[in-house]
């Protein structure tokens, strides 16, 4: 009955992809309809492929233990499995979904009828409750949790009273017992690390998305100025030179008038991709506003930034924007100005682009400095 515990896989995993998806704010999906995503799919499929095979591997052992009628058993339910699998394939995901279910509910329940409640077949209906609590409103999974905890202990209360109608050996009821305990630990322990993976990607992509621009990829103006205050908070203790460098691409409303808003989505993507590629690895850089970007360079004088802000104008000068036999090229207006000790960040700021203004009044594509 290794089988119920594969289907306790698939509720399992709904959960975790559900709960995933409405911890990160993005529109609901019903783990029951071919909404969910790919991976959610792809392991439901592996888990009915698996637990196919397991029943097959039940089928022999069944047979060799002298019990035909449970080895019978679980080639109904390996063709269950065989279904909801074509199922899944036809993105029929319903109807796979309670295909497995009921196979998990049914094979419980014989397995324990027939060989004894000590043979562990009613553990796998146990492996319900995390997924039903997960997988839908807490009032139906209340409800069908109390359904679940009916069936069991009615199941329970039954063979109470009621003999095994298809005996094993004591030997090989120990062996059933054990394989099924050791299933349904495995089983356990899966859907546990699945749903944590979930989760911490889930945290992980919350995080990216809170701190870099959608467009860009570069930081956000949020995170730049959190990730500046932290350098200067630890340049505090070990004071060294902070350079900022506040850069705008030129004349861009023009490339939004003569080649559309996308091609200018286009080109502040390229410009953005080449900015990351030249700064310095320990320098940061943050999208500060439509064509403008902030970077921030650590332990540098003005003379070194100097040095590499010429180099990105540089790049950007010889930057060449493709798109449906069109060429786009476009220039940076650079402004810089060093960190004075004890100022506040903003006053740094205006500094650099009181630099950069004067780059755009000295006629654009060029870089000025504005000392403290
Ligand atoms: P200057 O050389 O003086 O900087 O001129 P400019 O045209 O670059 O400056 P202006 O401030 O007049 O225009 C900036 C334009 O940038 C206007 C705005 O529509 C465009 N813009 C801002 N954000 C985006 C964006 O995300 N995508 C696109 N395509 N355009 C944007
Ligand atoms: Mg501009
Ligand atoms: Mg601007």
């Amino acid at each position: 009955m290794a089988i119920s515990h594969q289907i306790k896989y698939h509720t399992g995993t709904i959960t975790g992809t559900w709960g995933a998806a409405q911890l990160q704010g993005m529109h609901t999906q019903n783990p029951h309809t071919r909404d969910a995503r790919p991976e959610f799919w792809a392991l439901c499929i592996r888990c009915c492929q698996l637990a196919g095979s397991v029943d097959v591997a039940f089928f022999f052992i069944f047979l060799a233990l002298g019990s035909p009628i449970l080895a019978w058993v679980n080639v109904i339910s390996v063709a269950m499995y065989v279904y909801a699998y074509r199922a899944f394939k036809q993105r029929r995901n319903r109807l796979a979904i309670m295909l497995i279910r009921t196979e998990v509910l049914v094979h419980a329940c014989l397995g324990t009828l027939l060989v004894g409640w000590e043979s562990g077949f009613h553990y796998y209906l146990l492996m319900f409750i995390p997924a039903l609590f997960v997988s839908m409103r807490a009032r139906s999974a209340w409800i069908l949790a109390a359904c679940l905890w009916a069936y069991y202990v009615a199941l329970d209360v039954i063979m109470w009273y009621v003999e095994p109608l298809q005996p094993i050996s004591t030997n090989a009821l120990l062996g059933v017992h054990v394989f099924n305990l050791t299933v349904v630990f495995l089983m356990f322990s899966y859907l546990a690390l699945f749903y944590v993976i979930t989760v911490t990607n889930a945290h992980k992509n919350l995080a990216r998305m809170a701190t870099t621009d959608s467009l860009t990829g570069l930081l956000n103006r949020r995170h730049v100025i959190a990730l500046t205050e932290k350098e200067l908070a630890r340049q505090h203790r070990r004071p060294s030179n902070l350079t900022l460098m506040l850069m705008d691409i030129d004349h861009f409303k023009q490339v939004n008038d003569q080649h559309g808003h996308d091609m200018g989505d286009r080109v502040l993507a390229a410009v953005s991709e080449r900015l990351k590629c030249t700064i310095r690895e320990q320098d940061f850089i943050g999208r500060w506003g439509g064509e403008e970007f902030l970077v921030v360079m650590p332990e540098t004088d003005l003379a070194q930034a100097n040095a590499s802000a010429e180099r990105i104008r540089q790049a950007i000068q010889e930057l060449v924007i493709d798109s449906d036999q069109l060429q786009v090229r476009v220039t940076l207006s650079i402004g810089i100005t060093q960190y004075q000790p004890e100022e506040m960040l903003s006053d740094a700021i205006a500094r650099a682009d009181h630099a950069l203004y004067a780059s755009k009044s000295a006629g654009r594509n060029r870089v000025d400095t504005t000392l403290a």
